[in-house]
């Protein structure tokens, strides 16, 4: 049913070869496979996206993107990263979109870079990879990017990163040597993002910033299956009166990379509706082949379809 529809991705990732020489070690972990696609901007990309059926990339650096990088350096080095991705993105501007990588480290300059990519490269949001040298984001240094993204109407997509090492230390070095995916997408990802996203909404941001989006990878980081528990709890007695549910299916939208369940899907559709479902692959670290058969299995109407497919993203985007 699909295969007629348009397709837009929101969670493609690239390695930038200068910023990717600052992430120590990380080359190392990945396989030349992966790392050749990382780094292709062209050909092998847009071969793969034509085979799957994919007509537009949203690319975004991978993790941890520039959030580990010192203050010393991360402003001119997001720069150069996000005015080459422009310069990717000219050469086949129906194909590919992007996201800033923002240097967070100095919340003012980031909030200028995020605007400065958004009119001058025509960048449609940016992304934030883990947390910023150890600092979750709900921050109010952070804020001033919030009021940018806000006043520019672009949303800012929270990733996951590698935890921190006395949370992958404590959490999960009993089982990493066995599994080494249990700190990464199994499950570490998944407890940091979510916490991200649940102090954010903590901070009362969106009481300060109604406008601002948030968009979360991996079907929302499990937030909608919790969400009745979490807007419950946060109503008992001795809380300052807080709409959870209101804040996150009202300022979120979560997209289905690397996450290709239908129960994931059904559950998400009931507490956030399919206006705030977006579809992504996670290429090159989840191929778009499984995501494309997937798709192929699901019961939902054409009109869900092209909301999940190409309608919410065009939106929220502004595609
Ligand atoms: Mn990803």
């Amino acid at each position: 049913m699909y295969k007629k529809m348009p397709v837009i991705a929101l969670e493609e990732h690239f390695w930038d070869h200068e910023l990717a020489a600052q992430l120590q070690g990380s080359e190392g972990a990945r396989a030349p496979e992966q790392l050749k696609r990382l780094y292709d901007l062209g050909e092998l990309r847009l071969r793969e996206m034509d085979e799957a059926g994919i007509d537009i990339q949203v690319l975004s650096h991978g993790a941890p993107s520039a959030q580990k990088l010192d203050a010393s350096i991360c402003v001119d080095l997001t720069r150069r990263v996000n005015d080459r991705l422009a310069e990717a993105i000219a050469r086949h501007p129906t194909r590919f979109a992007g996201f800033a990588a923002l240097p967070t480290a100095n919340p003012e300059a980031a909030a200028r870079e995020l605007e400065r990519c958004v009119k001058e490269l025509g960048f449609v949001g940016a992304m934030i990879c883990g947390l910023t040298n150890g600092v979750f984001h709900d921050d109010e240094r952070f804020w001033c990017i919030y009021e940018r993204a806000e006043a520019l109407g672009v949303p800012i997509y929270f990733h996951p990163s590698f935890p921190d090492p006395d949370v992958s230390r404590i959490y999960y070095d009993k089982y990493g040597k066995d599994f080494p995916q249990v700190v990464r997408a199994a499950w570490g990802y998944t407890v940091e993002t979510a916490t991200q996203a649940v102090r954010l909404i903590l901070s009362r941001v969106f009481e300060k910033h109604p406008g601002l989006n948030i968009i979360l990878g991996h079907f929302g980081e499990t937030l909608p299956y919790q969400l009745w528990r979490i807007d419950q709890a946060l109503k008992r007695p001795g809380h300052d009166p807080m709409n959870f549910r209101e804040h996150f299916t009202n300022n979120f939208y979560i997209t289905t990379s690397g996450h290709f369940s239908t129960t994931a899907l059904v559950c998400a559709m009931m507490e956030m509706s399919m206006d705030h479902i977006m579809f992504a692959v996670d290429y090159p670290f989840v191929p778009n082949a499984p995501a494309m058969e997937w798709l192929d299995t699901l019961q939902i109407s054409k009109t869900d379809m092209r909301k999940l497919l190409s309608g919410n993203a065009r939106r929220v985007l502004k595609i």
